[in-house]
């Protein structure tokens, strides 16, 4: 079977640094999207693409049971590391692997990477997104349009490098000639939509040229992701290009260099990485009996009672559904703030660490001093709230 292959990836518009990973290396491939503060999303991508790559040499061929084994193989050098190393707690990654054998085509699925195929001119998606939206969607309470441009549609829930174990979702198709295989981070998905990417590969000449018009919708349409795209088209008997023609296509996992550059310190909220405990959710009814572990998200906000605090998680609710939990009250309170900072709280001001929320509240502290020192205010006064709120 003749397949022109192709993979790219791109940083994208926002980001400084790109935490995915691929593995383009016939008949393996692989797309590893990778969370986790500072330098960890990067290295858990990276990690993943590795062990696959060493599991796939110490252990050919990669049938349908071994894909299975790679990934949880990396699952758990993954969890291991995060353990060990506490710069790398917190860290997870995406992974959808695809593994040729003749005809046949082998995925092996955890996260919100995605499998397409496009055949006779149709758009399937061959992976279930592991998100919340996603489980939203399967209960009816979202509609799919409204899924991918969903504030919360990072919120993944199920993730390599979370626990020892991992469970993988799987899927065997057979090719035709014309078949066209799209592996995408979420970078894309959630950039562009369905009908662009469906337009974007079925008109593309080749793999590689489909493979930069998507990298370049996705930035046009914003760029606010890493995105990462592998592409392989299944060709007629007669058509010439072969794999090993397209200049795109990397024979070797993207660098695997783990002294790249930092992120900036607090640049963004990274992907936050929700582990369904119990999967009531399931049952619909259930949000409230759901319990979460909100691993690698922190925000300095208020109580109901309008005391500064530390919480895990984020700020917002979605449909009702609590996703944070407070780790530490202060006794200092929103209201004893200059003003100018007031609002920011209750909205909740994210943080990369605990660390760096701890920072925030220290800086707060002298904020409140100063504010409350005679002639530092603004003369509405200092100090509110008569219930002795002041540390
Ligand atoms: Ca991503």
């Amino acid at each position: 079977m003749n397949v022109d292959i192709a993979a790219r990836t791109d940083v994208g518009r926002v980001r400084q640094v790109n935490e995915d990973s691929y593995l383009a290396d016939g008949p393996l491939f692989a797309v590893a999207d990778g969370m986790g503060g500072h330098l960890a999303g990067d290295i858990a991508s990276q990690i993943a693409v590795r062990i696959i790559t060493e599991e796939a040499r110490s252990r050919p061929p990669a049938t349908p049971g071994l894909l299975e084994d790679y990934v949880r193989a990396a699952n758990r050098e993954i969890w291991e590391r995060a353990h060990g190393d506490p710069d790398l707690s917190g860290m997870g990654t995406t992974c959808t692997l695809l593994y040729l054998d003749g005809d046949q085509a082998h995925l092996a699925h955890v996260g919100d990477s995605r499998a397409y195929l496009l055949r006779a001119g149709e758009l399937t998606q061959l992976s279930e997104d592991h998100t919340l939206v996603q489980r939203m969607v399967n209960e009816g309470r979202l509609q799919p349009e409204e899924a991918n441009r969903h504030p919360q549609r990072s919120i993944i829930t199920r993730a390599l490098g979370v626990d020892a174990d991992v469970e993988v979702d799987h899927l065997t198709i057979t090719l035709t000639p014309g078949d066209r295989l799209l592996l995408a981070s979420d970078g894309l998905s959630s950039m562009i939509g369905d009908g662009d990417i469906k337009e974007i590969l079925a008109r593309a000449p080749s793999s590689d040229e489909a493979a930069r018009q998507l990298i370049a919708a996705a930035n046009e349409a914003g760029g606010e992701d890493n995105v990462t795209v592998i592409i392989l088209s299944v060709l007629d008997e007669g058509e010439l290009r072969t794999a090993a023609a397209s200049p795109a296509a990397d024979p070797q996992p993207r660098a695997t260099d783990e002294d790249a550059p930092r992120a900036p310190r607090g640049s963004r909220l990274r992907k936050l990485l929700v582990v369904v405990l119990v999967l009531s959710l399931l049952a619909g009814a259930a949000y409230a009996a759901a319990r979460y572990t909100i691993d690698n998200s922190w925000f300095v906000g208020a109580t109901e009672e309008r005391y500064i605090a530390i919480y895990r998680g984020i700020p917002d609710e979605i449909a009702g559904l609590t996703l944070k939990e407070k780790v530490r009250e202060t006794t200092m309170k929103v209201d004893d703030l200059p003003p100018l900072f007031r609002e920011d709280v209750l909205d909740g001001i994210k943080e990369e660490s605990r660390e760096d929320a701890e920072e925030t509240i220290s800086n707060f502290k002298d904020r409140i001093r100063d504010f409350g020192e005679p002639g530092a205010g603004d003369g509405d006064g200092g100090k509110s709230g008569g219930e002795g709120g002041g540390g």
